[in-house]
């Protein structure tokens, strides 16, 4: 049988068309004549890849009926200048979710950052009280990547519980989280990174792996057993991501395409995020 392709394009776009529906309604209802929900984008420095992102972003909350505040800073900014503007944005009643961009020039405390977003409007699930609720089941936005991923995962109704799933990675916006989000839909998960021993021979016993190394094709075709879920985070230039999914194309059940499979989840993810806490704002 020729594996299930995850669509996160497909998706996305279903996901973009009803959250347009409720926006329509959010705007409809406001007291305030007609006034969108507003993601605040946070851009510091000039990083054009971090650039590109932001853009993409606000693009997709145009496409909604939302708003995207962009503000932009310099790459000399300071952790207290940075601090001082997610305050602003956190008293802001009009401002429905943050978004600070990573990664932020190398001066700034960018964990300082994160935890400074108010746990209404962290809406990218970045902050260390976030993921601790999410981890512990409590209800909190999920990271954008890995809430993406489980969306998808559910949407093909992917089997987890009692799964074997190795997540390679585990950095805070994507590895960890991805991995607490598993364990917490009752996979066994086992979490590889830059230490591990063997790397090849765990991935050898997944039932769902998790690319998340940021390395391209790091991880081969040959370590993944057949009638394996290959969920791949990463993408790179010439469009490839961190697994070498050609490779498994014709064995493993199912798979992410890249692009077209996380990259567009992360996205929508984020704006179903923001209208939800648009939502809440509203009562
Ligand atoms: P990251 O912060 O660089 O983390 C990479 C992780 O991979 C680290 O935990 C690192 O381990 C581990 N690693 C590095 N070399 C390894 C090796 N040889 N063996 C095993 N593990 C190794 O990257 P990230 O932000 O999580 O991103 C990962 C990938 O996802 C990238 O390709 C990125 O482009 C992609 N991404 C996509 C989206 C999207 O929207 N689609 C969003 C975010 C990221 P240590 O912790 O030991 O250093």
């Amino acid at each position: 049988m020729p594996a299930l392709v995850l669509n996160g394009k497909a998706l996305s776009l279903e996901m973009e068309a009803e959250l347009g529906k409720r926006v329509t309604a959010l705007r409809a209802a406001g007291k305030g004549g007609n006034e969108p929900p507003i993601l605040a984008t946070i851009l510091v420095g000039d990083d054009p890849a971090s650039a590109t992102y932001v853009k993409m972003k606000g693009n997709a909350c145009q496409r909604v009926g939302m708003e995207s505040r962009k503000v932009v800073l310099p790459q000399s900014t300071t952790t207290e200048q940075l601090l001082a503007k997610i305050d602003k944005l956190n008293a802001d009643p009009r401002v429905h979710g943050i978004l600070l961009q990573h990664p932020v020039p190398s001066q700034i405390d960018e964990r300082a950052c994160f935890d400074r977003i108010a746990l209404a409007k962290d809406v990218d699930g970045v902050t260390v009280l976030g993921f601790g609720k999410m981890a512990m089941g409590e209800a909190a936005y999920g990271s954008a990547t890995p809430a993406g991923i489980m969306r998808l995962l559910a949407h093909y109704k992917i089997t987890l519980a009692g799964k074997h799933a190795v997540v390679v990675g585990r950095s805070p916006i994507l590895g960890k989280p991805v991995a607490m989000m598993l364990l917490n839909a009752n996979a066994t998960v086992t979490i590889c990174h830059s230490k591990t021993q063997g790397l090849p021979d765990l991935v050898r016993q997944a039932d769902i792996v998790v690319g998340a190394v940021g390395k391209p094709q790091f991880i081969k075709g040959a370590w993944i057993k057949p009638g394996a879920v290959v969920v791949d985070a990463g993408y790179h230039p010439g469009g490839v991501g961190d697994i070498e999914i050609p490779a498994v194309i014709d064995t493993c059940s199912a798979y992410t395409p890249v692009p077209g499979g996380v990259g567009p989840m992360t996205i929508a993810t984020l704006m179903a995020q923001t209208v939800e806490a648009a939502e809440k704002a509203a009562g």
